[in-house]
């Protein structure tokens, strides 16, 4: 965990001077597990190498976007391309006709679609359009889903069902909060309830299908339909967030998936970023035409963006979904990660220690418990100290995993399977040392 100062340190001396943390994103700070967040200098492929010339394994991908692993020539081709064409317009451009053609191909629960800069940014969008379209002011969200840093969603769950949110962050005043309500994830029950007392006051439901933000839980079948029905019953619109999921677990998004188990499910709004950007600022959100057409300017519902459908991040995203959609991608991406997480349950069941793990396609999360949880306290249930020793002796034997618990992983297409042997072996070394 101690290592000698090297240029990591110096950078980050530099930057908490001039940047709060020294970093333009909490997560990235190291604050769960300790010591210095490494500058990255360039990646390539599956590899990163930081500031001081040191290489590893990338299982976070930019927190999913990099499905393609980095530098893809493709890719990089075309964002060169757009490059010389001009960085933006503040127009209307062909790709972005493209990109929503391409996305809405794949997504058949959305008809129209808009193009905006951040995942934070279209979920905030699409609960405003959810408000205006039913003309109700209150939203359901689950604790542990994360849906942006929007003030309404920085809110964890009052007191039982009688008292609406409270703001988790300083700045969001409690009005701003209180049509909030924020119940646990896959809790059938607790969410009926809800519906009884609120129902005709209810705008959406907004939930991660696999709550990436809890590091990996699914939302279970019937909660899922169950969630489906209440909204339909009472007149609520289904905001599935995918913004980690779409295009990363499967090329329709996990909504493809429960559409294979609940007949004819399909969310009424969708969240989409990370993968359809392809790494660079772009997100989206899209429904059924006659909701999206609430949208200014030919609806009442505002919106905008100065550097929307913005034509680099546009053409970055576009080349991204033309790679993953060829045929046999996702049966690939699944099966490399699904060695991932069997060899690490191998190395932990050898070293004695608890371990669980889920994936699907190209997302994974594990759990160094004997069960996968259910939610978020349940998740919380994880040995914070281990968890950190492990994240530790994985970096310091170049495998990079999200430095901290709650945090999903990511394989791209560029990991090979001799990168799953070093970090299964690598792990292996760390779940021995647990036990001394
Ligand atoms: C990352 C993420 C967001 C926020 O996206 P940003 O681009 O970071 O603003 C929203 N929802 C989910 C499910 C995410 O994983």
């Amino acid at each position: 965990m101690t290592h000698n100062t090297d240029r990591n340190d110096t950078l980050f001396d530099r930057a908490k001077a001039l940047i709060p943390g020294g970093v333009n994103s909490p997560v990235r700070a190291f604050r769960a597990v300790g010591g210095t967040p490494r500058f990255i200098a360039r990646a390539h492929g599956a590899y990163m190498w930081d500031a001081a010339g040191r290489q590893y394994i990338d299982y976070i991908g930019s927190w999913g976007p990099m499905i393609l692993g980095h530098g893809h020539p493709a890719v990089l081709e075309a964002v060169q391309k757009a490059a010389l064409d001009g960085f933006s317009f503040g127009a209307p451009t062909e790709r972005e006709v493209d990109l929503a053609e391409e996305i809405i191909r794949h997504v058949p629960s959305m008809e129209m679609i808009r193009l905006v800069s951040s995942g934070t940014e279209a979920g905030m969008s699409a609960i405003r359009l959810a408000r205006g379209a039913t003309g109700r002011a209150k939203i359901i969200k689950f604790n542990g889903c994360y849906h942006g840093h929007a003030d309404s969603l920085l809110v964890k769950a009052g007191s039982g069902l009688a008292t609406f949110g409270h703001a988790t962050s300083a700045g969001v005043p409690e009005v701003v909060v209180q049509d909030t309500l924020v119940l646990e994830y896959n809790d059938v029950a607790q969410l009926e309830e809800a519906f009884a007392l609120y129902g005709r006051d209810v705008a959406c439901v907004i939930m991660e299908p696999i709550a990436g933000n809890m590091n990996f839980v699914r939302a279970s079948v019937p909660f899922m339909r169950r969630a489906r029905e209440l909204c339909t019953q009472h007149g609520a619109l289904l905001v599935i967030d995918e913004v980690m999921t779409g295009f990363r677990v499967a090329l329709g998004g996990a909504q493809s998936l429960y559409a294979r188990q609940i007949p004819g499910f399909q969310p009424d709004l969708t969240v989409l970023g990370k993968v359809i950007g392809g790494g660079m600022p772009l997100a989206a959100f899209g429904g059924p035409r006659a909701i999206m057409e609430r949208l200014a300017p030919l609806g009442p519902v505002y919106q905008a963006g100065t550097l929307s459908g913005n034509p680099v991040a546009t053409a970055c995203g576009l080349a991204t979904l033309r790679e993953i959609a060829k045929p046999g991608f996702y049966e690939a991406l699944a099966k490399r990660t699904q060695d991932l997480t069997n060899g690490l349950a191998g190395a932990a069941k050898a070293a004695g220690v608890d371990f669980c793990a889920d994936s699907q396609g190209g997302m994974f999360g594990f759990f160094l418990l004997p069960q996968l949880p259910q939610n978020y306290p349940e998740v919380l249930k994880t040995d914070g100290a281990r968890f950190n020793q492990l994240f530790h002796g994985l970096l310091d034997r170049g495998v990079y995993i999200a430095p901290a618990l709650y945090e999903a992983g990511f394989v791209s297409a560029a990991h090979s399977a001799e990168d799953i042997a070093a970090t299964v072996a690598a792990a292996g070394e760390v779940f021995k040392a647990f036990s001394k």
